[in-house]
């Protein structure tokens, strides 16, 4: 399983990890989800360079040039709410992709971390034989990752399978490594400690969702 990392390269997605994770520059939650959703156009194109391609002649206004088109967009899965501006820049990138869209959350004080998530409103597209992107800004535990790759592969398996995420903790990368059934590839902005006792990622960032949109109730 490939683990790609965005804070492993000197570029501007150095930056923008910076200004996510900066509790000042995070209280404006414009520049945040603009942030989640400018490293989620870059991480779309690193994932784009192992896709397939078709080359073909086009006829320009002056001559001929080979060039080369996606063979198919693949099927991004936006798990809720906390992916939406996440996700949006991957489909900035990928603008012709199916998409689905997955809301998860934890209850608190359970045992078992995957029957702990709860699957809600849930939406997909047929993925037999596409090139799958799960994407959730906040790779914690896994287990909402692992819950939704249950609830998608009964429709048949996918040609690859991709994760994608601004933060991950190891925890959370071991467990989808170990218990997914799929070989998957990683695409993370950062590959962080640990997970805290709340299953929160140190140093993180805080909560992604709430930092989008406000806290919840
Ligand atoms: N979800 C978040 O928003 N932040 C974390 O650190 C872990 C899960």
């Amino acid at each position: 399983m490939q683990i790609f990392q965005l804070q492993q390269h000197l570029s501007i997605a150095q930056s923008i990890l910076t200004q996510l994770r900066d509790p000042q520059i995070q209280q404006d939650r414009w520049r945040f989800r603009q942030n989640l959703q400018r490293l989620g156009a870059l991480l779309a194109y690193e994932v784009s360079k192992q896709l397939p391609y078709q080359h073909y002649p086009l006829t320009t206004a002056l001559g001929t040039a080979t060039v080369a088109d996606l063979a198919q967009q693949p099927v991004l899965v936006c798990v809720m709410r906390a992916a939406l501006p996440f996700y949006q820049g991957f489909l900035e990138m990928f603008d012709g992709a199916d998409s689905g869209f997955v809301g998860a959350y934890r209850q608190e004080g359970g045992t078992d971390a995957e029957m702990d998530i709860f699957l809600g409103y849930s939406a997909a597209p047929a993925i037999a034989g596409r090139d799958l992107i799960l994407i959730d800004p906040m790779l914690a535990t896994g287990a909402s990752l692992l819950k939704v790759w249950h609830g998608l592969k009964s429709q048949g398996a996918p040609r690859s399978l991709h994760i994608a995420a601004a933060i991950a903790a190891p925890e959370g990368v071991a467990l989808l490594q170990q218990q997914l059934d799929f070989p998957a590839s990683f695409w993370l902005g950062a590959l962080d400690q640990q997970l805290n006792s709340q299953a929160y990622i140190v140093p993180g960032l805080g909560d992604a969702g709430d930092l989008c949109f406000g806290a919840k109730v």
